[in-house]
């Protein structure tokens, strides 16, 4: 069918994302304009809108919508905040956030991955996205701090380098836990108080770095 992939946006949203509490109006718009089906090589356009994360090669997936929705909710962004994204990946969670946000800022550990994913926001205009290799667990200190940081893969516990670069009022969003399963914590920073959530349980492919996992995997 032409021109399906809208339909497949909305019904991503009615069906996956509205029932299980995304309300944020201004994130459900953003899916619904974001064409995840670009950001996932030679996927079938059904398969892109499905309830699932899937594979982006080097062993590397794109999160299930629903798990980028509620992340990215997380944040509670009003427009025009500095947004610093640890995982880049497909550049689709990158992607979401350059419409809630002023600049996002993303750091990706797999050179042949990042380089993809930038060319790929180049080529679409994606304008306020800035992408780097390298280890995400250090943050990305130059551009710091930041109103919101969102970390895509899964964390034996919060790297303290991403705590120092959080701002005011500003949220870290990290799946933390063990390498097969993590809870979502979702940490607001009020002057030198760190104050936590539980947003529930989910799972991630391990974040590796030095304040993350070892590099034994590759
Ligand atoms: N946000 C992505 C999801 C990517 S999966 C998306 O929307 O598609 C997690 C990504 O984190 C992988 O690409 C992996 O290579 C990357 N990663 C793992 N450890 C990292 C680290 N220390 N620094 C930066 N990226 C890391």
């Amino acid at each position: 069918m032409k021109n399906e992939a809208p339909r497949l946006r909305e019904m991503m949203v009615a069906r996956q994302l509205e029932p299980r509490g995304i309300t944020d109006i201004h994130v459900l718009e953003a899916f619904l304009e974001v064409p995840r089906d670009e950001f996932i090589p030679g996927v079938d356009l059904r398969e892109a809108y499905g309830d699932h994360p899937l594979p982006i090669g080097e062993g590397q997936t794109i999160s299930q919508p629903y798990m980028v929705a509620v992340m990215t909710q997380c944040l509670e962004l009003i427009g025009g905040e500095k947004v610093l994204e640890i995982g880049t990946g497909s550049g689709y969670q990158a992607a979401i956030l350059s419409r809630l946000a002023g600049t996002v800022y993303s750091v990706e550990r797999i050179e042949s991955i990042a380089r993809r994913t930038e060319e790929l926001l180049r080529r679409k205009d994606y304008d306020n996205i800035l992408i780097k290799v390298g280890d995400g667990t250090l943050g990305w200190p130059e551009y710091g701090p930041y109103d919101g940081i969102i970390v895509t893969a899964g964390s034996p516990g919060i790297p303290s380098p991403l705590v120092e670069q959080l701002a005011e009022g500003g949220r870290l969003v990290i799946p933390t836990g063990s390498d097969y399963s993590q809870r979502l914590l979702v940490l607001t920073r009020r002057g030198d108080e760190i104050i936590q959530h539980d947003e529930g349980g989910c799972v991630f492919v391990p974040l590796i770095g030095e304040y993350g996992w070892k590099d034994r995997r590759r």
